[in-house]
């Protein structure tokens, strides 16, 4: 057994397992030794509960040694961002209003990864409610990226990116609204899907925007993340979002990336505002994709680029101002001292344990959906949304997927944009489409800055055409060796 066992797939780990190199116990062992060594410098765990973790790892050894494996992931460590419920540990969203707080259930994701005899690892570090692009918003304090520890790694899902990256966790789950898996992901170097609207079951991931939110997969290779998304993908009767789509294969489709497709690159994707560095190196990746053989065509998308921002930002806030009212201080978490009625109590609670963007979006939220706002506000962005979502479906009935940059630049220093959220919000410019329209998307690391930090691209695909952007993520994937590249932490 090599020293950094931490740093394996899972598809190698599984091996590793099966043949008796290691046991389930002593990977987790090292992941847990990993992150006691570095998460200091880090920060991207909330909190891990050591004992429980080796206790499912043991179990895991136990079914193997059986012949009851449950999955290919059976004995793997996932850790899992804390705002997805995982049954008696911490559900803090980042949050000091829900400091304290025990989950009484499991999510549904939580409860598909322990039918297949995945190891619940570790509460992970996330902005405030998963509202954020640089992981800065946490009462639990910021998170920094591996590969530069005075860079951010990207929100909201930064912890559940910094610690794949680095060896803590040799997966991880993340939730994306806006585009909270990939951009991190991107900032990290590592892959993260954010699956349709619908095909991942939401019951037991905090409400952030309902009709935008999905749990996404971290891992270091395409292999591992379409592993994850065949586990927890497919309906959920306990989500009426969650739709009866037909499920593939996931793992065996990726083969199939030799098939010709046709994939969109969207001009307006590559103009101003971005970085030089991205631009080059997300133009190989396409240039990559032609040489294969595959038939690489410029499509428009002005609408999406041009009103995704502002449409996100109401109807995002709107959904969280309504999620975010039931936290009350008298039926979770924190609750303010010294309040003198219910009404003193639910503004007190609310004014000390919410922090400042949150309050901006609950402030901004309410005011867009107040009556004398709403037509204007509210009712407009839908509608725009609208507009967004059929442009892609027109530009999809002549392409596969589309090709873009999943990030504006690398990651940023600390502080750099916490003083203008605006800039903050541009982060996400790629990647907001996406969730207004309901597609997926997957962020690929495709290579370097001169910086020397990681560059994501983006493949956007139809709704419920997961296999297809992770076959093409494969074919980058296997001839590039990006996945066995790791920061010096
Ligand atoms: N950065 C975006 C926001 O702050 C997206 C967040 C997310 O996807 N959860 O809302």
């Amino acid at each position: 057994m090599d020293d950094k066992i931490f740093y394996r797939t899972a598809t190698a780990l599984e091996k590793s397992l099966d043949s008796g190199e290691i046991t389930s116990v002593e990977l987790a062992r090292a992941i847990i030794a990993r992150t006691k060594a570095i998460d200091n410098k880090l920060n991207a765990f909330i909190s891990f509960d050591e004992e429980k973790t080796l206790g499912e790892a043991a179990e895991s050894d136990a079914r193997r040694k059986a012949g009851k494996k449950l999955s290919p992931l059976d004995g793997i460590p996932i850790g899992i961002k804390d705002v997805i419920a995982e049954r008696g540990q911490p559900l803090t969203c980042g949050s000091k209003i829900l400091d304290g707080y025990v989950s009484p259930y499991d999510a549904t994701a939580v409860s598909r990864m322990r039918a297949a005899g995945c190891v619940l690892w570790g509460r992970i570090n996330m902005d405030e409610f998963a509202m954020g692009s640089s992981n800065e918003n946490s009462y639990y304090g910021k998170v920094c990226n591996p590969w530069d520890v005075t860079c951010v790694p990207g929100g909201s899902s930064g912890g559940s990116a910094a610690a794949v990256a680095s060896g803590e966790a040799i997966m991880a789950l993340g939730s994306d609204t806006g585009g909270s898996v990939r951009q991190p992901a991107a900032f990290c170097g590592i892959v993260g899907l954010k699956p349709s609207y619908g095909a991942v079951s939401r019951y037991g991931l905090v409400a952030f925007a309902s009709s935008l939110d999905q749990i996404g997969q971290f891992g270091r290779s395409i292999g591992d993340v379409a592993t994850l998304f065949q586990i927890l993908s497919g309906h959920d009767e306990k989500d009426s979002s969650s739709y009866p789509f037909e499920k593939k294969d996931y793992v065996a489709e990726l083969k199939n990336y030799r098939a010709v497709k046709t994939i969109g690159v969207p001009r307006e994707f590559f103009g101003n505002g971005l970085d030089h560095g991205v631009k080059r190196t997300v133009e190989k990746a396409v240039d990559f994709y032609e040489k294969a053989g595959h038939v690489v065509k410029e499509v428009e998308l002005t609408t999406a680029i041009e009103y995704a921002m502002a449409v996100y930002y109401i109807v995002a806030t709107a959904e969280a101002s309504a999620n975010l009212a039931r936290f009350d201080g008298i039926r979770y978490g924190y609750r303010a001292s010294g309040a003198k009625d219910a009404i003193d109590i639910y503004h007190k609670t609310r004014g000390e344990g919410f922090g400042p963007e949150v309050k901006r979006r609950i402030m901004l939220g309410t005011f867009v959906l107040s009556s004398e706002n709403f037509d204007s506000y509210y009712l407009r962005a839908q509608k725009v949304r609208t507009l967004i979502r059929n442009s892609f479906m027109k530009i999809f009935e002549s392409v596969d997927a589309l090709v873009t940059p999943v990030t504006p630049s690398t990651a940023f220093k600390i502080g750099e944009k916490t003083s203008d959220p605006l800039q903050m919000y541009l982060a996400d410019v790629y990647t907001i489409p996406v969730n207004l329209a309901g597609l997926c998307g997957l962020s690929v690391p495709c290579g370097f800055s001169e910086s020397g930090l990681p560059v994501g691209m983006q493949i956007i695909g139809k709704p419920f055409h997961e296999h297809e952007i992770l076959a093409l993520g494969y074919e980058f994937e296997r001839s590039h060796d990006f996945k066995n590249a790791h920061p010096l932490i």
